[in-house]
């Protein structure tokens, strides 16, 4: 059985550098946390916990030690507070993340209305909405554009993984909306090139393995993708979920990860299925 690991599997840039940063100063020792999970992989956080990391959702409840920043970032006043607690920070939010909420903060302190395309209830999108001081407004899609209001000056960033045509379809509408538009890029292609590996992969094989957190959306949308073009796709975890019967009859197994899956993962998973087609021969 021929296995094929897609060439971008597995962590994107800020992930691997967040996950370095928090292994980093769980390995310094002393008291240290994460506000939420440091990056959608359950195993990861749970690796971090047995070093001592602990998670938390507040602030507040920390009065000392070190206090790690996940990759897609904090609102503005909570590093604030950390700052304020003099607590030691270790800002782990990907580069990309942090452009968006500086020109967020740069257009709303020229007098911009902000316009941030992406889902209002996704950390990102609230750490970024955090660093306008004025009006900030967050819409999904074009459609939800079109209840914009009438403005002045309008300022426009994404979501890191929002779509280039969504980006496109809100700023025609802020086109319609206001006086004068400036449009940030601040979408990241780690996630579209993933699904676009995918989704080559998945039509070349019998069997797609997507290996990630089931929290992670960007592995859920790994899946749906592969599943469209072939059914045959399991969403796992971890290598002990790999069912030897998904593999009768196959001759080529696609295997591939979402920007959360660490490489340590993803050889577990790839060393079981070269044992379970070996026991297929014996
Ligand atoms: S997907 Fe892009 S923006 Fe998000 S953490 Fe990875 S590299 Fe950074």
């Amino acid at each position: 059985m021929e296995v094929i690991l897609a060439k971008r599997a597995g962590f994107c840039f800020g992930v691997r550098r967040a996950t370095q940063m928090a292994f980093e100063a769980a390995d310094r020792g002393g008291a240290t946390y994460t506000l939420g999970p440091i990056i959608h992989s359950p195993q990861v956080v749970q690796r971090l916990e047995n070093m001592g990391v602990k998670v938390l959702d507040d602030i507040n409840a920390i009065d000392s030690g070190t206090i790690i920043i996940r990759s897609h970032g904090v609102a503005a006043w909570e590093l604030e507070e950390a700052v304020r607690r003099e607590l030691d920070v270790v800002d782990a939010t990907c580069p990309f993340v942090k452009k968006a909420q500086e020109h967020v903060k740069s257009l709303a302190d020229e007098g911009y209305d902000v316009v941030v395309v992406g889902d209002a209830d996704h950390p990102e999108v609230e750490g970024i909405v955090s660093y306008a001081q004025g009006n900030v407004y967050v819409v999904g899609s074009g459609a939800e554009a079109v209840n914009l209001p009438r403005m002045g000056k309008v300022g426009v960033v994404a979501q890191t993984t929002q779509s280039f045509e969504n980006l496109k379809k809100v700023v025609f509408q802020c086109l319609l909306k206001g006086t004068e538009i400036r449009v940030f890029n601040t979408i990241c292609d780690a996630t579209a090139v993933r699904q676009e590996e995918a989704k080559e992969l998945a039509q070349q094989v019998d069997c797609m393995i997507v290996i990630g957190g089931y929290n992670s959306a960007n592995t859920r949308r790994l899946a749906q993708v592969c599943t469209e073009l072939q059914p045959k796709t399991y969403h796992i975890e971890t290598a002990g979920q790999v069912d030897p019967t998904w593999l009768i009859g196959v001759s080529r197994v696609g295997v591939t990860a979402g920007a959360s899956t660490p490489k340590w993962l993803i050889d577990e998973v790839l060393d079981r299925i070269r044992q379970v087609d070996i026991d297929k021969t014996l």
